[in-house]
């Protein structure tokens, strides 16, 4: 069965190559934002013949395909998520490195009016919290 990627990599178009599946298949099953060095141990568990280079160009071509969504979360790494078919935001842990994806209809609203009030319409946005773990009152780590 092809992934959700591959999918949507057929419908733009896009020649499927078998490498080009294994690493379609593996952003589809990956929910972390990896990035491209994430990615090239994961396909290589599966295919150890495709090469970083291979990892590099087809992240690319994905990406200008609209299918892929790049982000950059503070650390200078490039990360990378399958094009979500429901608009969410992140808040990145910035000690563990873990990020969360959360969506509030009042943080999109308050965008709307802002951008309404300098006269745009909005068509999208991007938000990143960076946080650190609330400490808990009372000593010890929880
Ligand atoms: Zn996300």
């Amino acid at each position: 069965m092809p992934s959700r990627l591959e999918k949507r990599c057929i419908e733009r178009g896009l020649k499927m190559t078998e490498q080009r599946r294994v690493i379609a298949r593996v952003l589809s099953d990956s929910s972390d934002h990896p990035d491209v060095e994430q990615l090239y141990r994961r396909v290589t568990a599966i295919d150890p013949r495709i090469s970083i280079a291979t990892v590099y160009r087809t992240v690319r071509l994905f990406e200008e395909a609209d299918i892929l969504e790049k982000h950059d979360f503070g650390d200078g790494r490039a990360r990378y998520e399958e094009a979500p078919e429901e608009h969410h935001d992140h808040l990145i842990d910035v000690q563990s490195g873990k990020v969360i994806e959360f969506t509030d209809p009042q943080i999109e609203e308050l965008q709307r009016m802002i951008a309404q009030r300098l006269g745009y319409k909005l068509v999208d946005h991007r938000l990143e919290l960076y946080a650190v773990p609330l400490k808990r009152e009372g000593g010890g780590d929880a």
